[in-house]
């Protein structure tokens, strides 16, 4: 049986094709070859497993000068600025690539993202800002970012700042991510957070950020059979009742999330 990955179902909204094409212009003329290639990369991983080396044929495929042209084209089309964080490009690439694929592109596509920049997490950040430094000369450093709002709509990521974690998974508390804890490493340096690597499971969820910081990140404080946790959108303390999973309604701002103790 395929597997099933958890944002394989996501679809895109009614025109949102034509907006994307209209709005980020230089993305979506990048954005097939970027797919055609992640697919490729897919396919050499697939073969080579099977001759037990299970790097792939990584170079030959035009994988670095696609990454490129994409970097290139979504500073131009105004999502991202040059001396943004190399954490940063990755999160919007994982968001445009998500967004692809909504519009009924190649699954496989995705998984190799998730490969190559959950698991492979060092070497697609070393590639990452190689090609950002081959491309500095060619951007325009006074860039301004685009307000337009379906734009920013269009790019919004597919995952909140508002996390919990427990014994046994991470999840976010504004939408249903939920990831075990196996998929995760805590670090330290250089920056306090949770890198996922999905290196257990394999079962990439392209909706969940490479890394998270440890301040986006709550433990629910578990006290004579109540738990403390904060509220997503106004960081108010509530009290709640532990259960597996709870749906906890703010009492200062309405706000309702679900999230497990
Ligand atoms: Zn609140």
């Amino acid at each position: 049986m395929a597997t099933q990955y958890p944002f394989a179902d996501l679809k895109a909204k009614y025109n949102e094709f034509e907006l994307f094409k209209k709005k980020l212009p230089q993305v979506a003329v990048a954005m097939p070859e970027f797919f055609r290639v992640l697919e490729i990369s897919f396919k050499s991983i697939e073969q080579k497993n099977a001759f037990n080396q299970p790097q792939g044929i990584y170079q030959s495929t035009g994988f670095d000068t696609a990454v490129k042209m994409l970097l290139i084209a979504m500073i131009n089309d105004q999502i991202i600025g040059i001396n943004s964080d190399t954490v940063e490009f990755i999160h919007a690439m994982r968001t445009l690539t998500l967004k692809w694929y909504s519009f009924g592109n190649e699954l496989n596509a995705c998984v190799y993202f998730g490969h190559y920049f959950y698991s492979l997490h060092s070497q697609s950040l070393h590639l990452i800002k190689d090609q950002l430094n081959n491309i500095r000369f060619l951007i325009d450093e006074t860039n301004q970012l685009s307000k337009d709002v379906a734009t920013l709509e269009l790019i919004k990521p597919p995952s909140s700042n508002a996390w919990y974690i427990n014994d046994d998974v991470i999840g976010d508390k504004l939408l249903p991510i939920v990831v075990s804890k196996r998929d995760v490493t805590k670090v330290d340096l250089p920056i306090p957070g949770y890198q996922f690597s999905f290196n257990a499971s394999k079962i990439y969820d392209l909706r969940t950020p490479v890394f998270l910081h440890a301040h986006c990140v709550e433990r629910p404080q578990v006290n004579n059979g109540k738990a403390i946790v904060s509220c997503p959108s106004c960081s108010q303390k509530c009290r709640v009742p532990v259960f597996h999973t709870v749906e906890v309604k703010c009492p200062n701002c309405k706000q309702v999330w679900q999230q497990r103790i």
